[in-house]
């Protein structure tokens, strides 16, 4: 029985919503004071740090969470530390009694959680923990011999054979007042600002801020503008850089601020009868970044290790820093390369079909081992997810589970001419290219010295030539 005093703790994590969260929904149905905490944990043991895109992304992220709970009457506490002492610490801070989370699904993240768990059964504090982040949690989809799965369309198909994707938890309609500490004492917060998650000399993030807006607002603003739009062309919208053609949702499901139940009922609700088949390619979408999740659980060291242990023995060849950075900082000579890397460093953000593209100019025409640039995305992306990242470099490279085959190398001309023919896309990235005429802005080395922008780093044909004999090295 709860002491007149007991509390509640809700500890968000990659879940800064209000909407569709379980753990804040059942701890505010239980009625008592609850501490929503989130807690900057950068010192248990395998918590990978974040990046500086993500890191700025969580600043504006926590910010709008703090103002959504003061205007439901409730407020954030931001405590820094090793999670597992932190709540200790503050469940003895405010007597409580109760204490719920939202699943993750690393290993390093698990063990943490895990270690609370067994904290809280000891120690009298009911711990509950909820599915809020993946549609199919990774150890639920199985293959008939019961392992997990290592190629999409039978792993996607396995989930919408399961028909099992829970209801929707709209946010509670009040939110229980803040546990106050013993003695009526507050907890003392932490300053957003004393984290030093924003740049500051220099301040790269002017362009970020242009572009996104983080928190729960902008991600549901970002599905309608979606779903009202683009979605029920996403076919053939998503392959061209040049247009807003996808729903760029992807920093707002890393940080949790849009539910995958959430854009799945607004779809159902949006299209009752049929979803079309566009709609159907978004919904797979979602499916492979729930796959990635699904090889992550079970190959945690996904960001360091090949998925495939052939590749063990890949001789990548080393870079020179001059040529890492024409790769980084889009001066590789080749157009599609460069302006996704530039918008990459602008915006935070990539298309996916240049990130394609500028992976497979890293990997295969450069031979730089994958990690590389995966650290880079890791970096520099503000959607920087600890599966969806490794998964597609590991695709890409061809380490990975249904990776891409050896011998396709995306050839960067071919593909813009193909998917931003006008070159729309270059032009916009790339000011040095701007003055050139009609189809010249794809090979600019053919029109001469241009002013300003690099000739090719590497030449196509025989970069080509030289991975694909090292790739049929694998095969010996
Ligand atoms: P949409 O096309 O609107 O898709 C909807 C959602 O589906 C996305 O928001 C994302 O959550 C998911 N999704 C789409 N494609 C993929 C995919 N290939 N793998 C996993 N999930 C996908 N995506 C990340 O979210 N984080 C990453 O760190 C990341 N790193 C990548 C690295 C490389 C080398 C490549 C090739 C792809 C990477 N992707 C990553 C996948 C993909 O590029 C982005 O999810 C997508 O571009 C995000 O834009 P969007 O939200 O408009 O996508």
């Amino acid at each position: 029985m709860a002491s007149s005093d007991a509390s509640s703790i809700v500890w968000l994590r990659d879940d800064l919503r209000l909407d569709d969260n379980p753990a804040l929904t059942h701890a505010a149905a239980l009625g008592l004071p609850v501490t929503v905490v989130f807690i900057l944990d950068e010192e248990s043991a395998g918590i990978r740090p974040l990046g500086g895109a993500s890191r700025w992304w969580l600043h504006h992220s926590l910010a709008a969470l703090a103002t959504a709970l003061e205007d439901e009457g409730s407020r954030l506490l931001l405590r820094r530390g090793p999670a597992a002492v932190v709540i200790e610490d503050l469940a003895a801070e405010t007597s409580a009694t109760h204490l719920f989370w939202n699943r993750r699904y690393g290993l390093p993240e698990r063990t943490v959680d895990d270690a609370v768990s067994v904290w809280a059964d000891q120690n009298g504090v009911h711990g509950s923990s909820f599915q809020a982040n993946l549609l199919f949690e990774p150890w639920t989809i199985r293959t008939g011999a019961g392992g997990p799965y290592k190629v999409f369309t039978p792993f996607w198909r396995a989930c919408l054979a399961t028909e099992d994707i829970r209801d929707l938890q709209e946010a509670p309609q009040q939110l229980p007042s803040p546990a106050t500490g013993k003695g009526g004492v507050v907890p003392p917060n932490e300053d957003l600002e004393s984290w030093n998650l924003l740049p500051h000399s220099p301040d790269w993030s002017v362009g970020l801020a242009a572009t996104w807006e983080p928190g729960e607002d902008g991600a549901r603003r970002r599905l309608e503008d979606f779903l009202d739009g683009p979605a029920e062309e996403y076919g053939t919208g998503r392959n061209v850089p040049g247009v807003e053609g996808t729903s760029r949702l992807s920093p707002h499901l890393r940080f949790g601020e849009i539910s995958p139940f959430r854009v799945w009922r607004e779809i159902r609700l949006r299209f009752p009868r049929q979803v079309p088949a566009d709609v159907g390619i978004f919904r797979s979408e979602l499916g492979w970044r729930e796959f990635c999740w699904h090889l992550l659980h079970t190959n945690p060291e996904l960001a360091t290790r090949n998925y495939r242990p052939e590749f063990d023995r890949f001789e990548w060849q080393s870079l020179s820093s001059g040529e890492l950075k024409a790769w980084q900082q889009g001066r590789t000579g080749y157009p599609l390369v460069d302006a996704g890397m530039r918008q990459l460093w602008q915006t935070g953000w990539m298309h996916n079909r240049v990130r394609m593209a500028a992976a497979s100019f890293l990997v295969k025409n450069l031979l730089a081992d994958w990690r590389i640039g995966e650290q880079w995305f890791w970096d520099t992306l503000v959607d920087a997810d600890a599966a969806s990242n490794p998964a597609n470099w590991q695709w890409v490279a061809g380490s990975g589970a249904d990776a891409s085959p050896y011998f396709r190398i995306f050839n960067p001309v071919t593909q813009s001419k193909k998917f931003d023919s006008a070159g729309r896309y270059l032009r916009q990235y790339i000011p040095e290219l701007a003055a050139l005429d009609g189809k010249a802005v794809h090979e600019p080395w053919k029109a001469g010295e241009v002013q300003g922008y690099p000739g090719p780093l590497v030449g196509l044909p025989e970069s080509r030539e030289r991975a694909l004999q090292t790739y049929s090295k694998l095969k010996d």
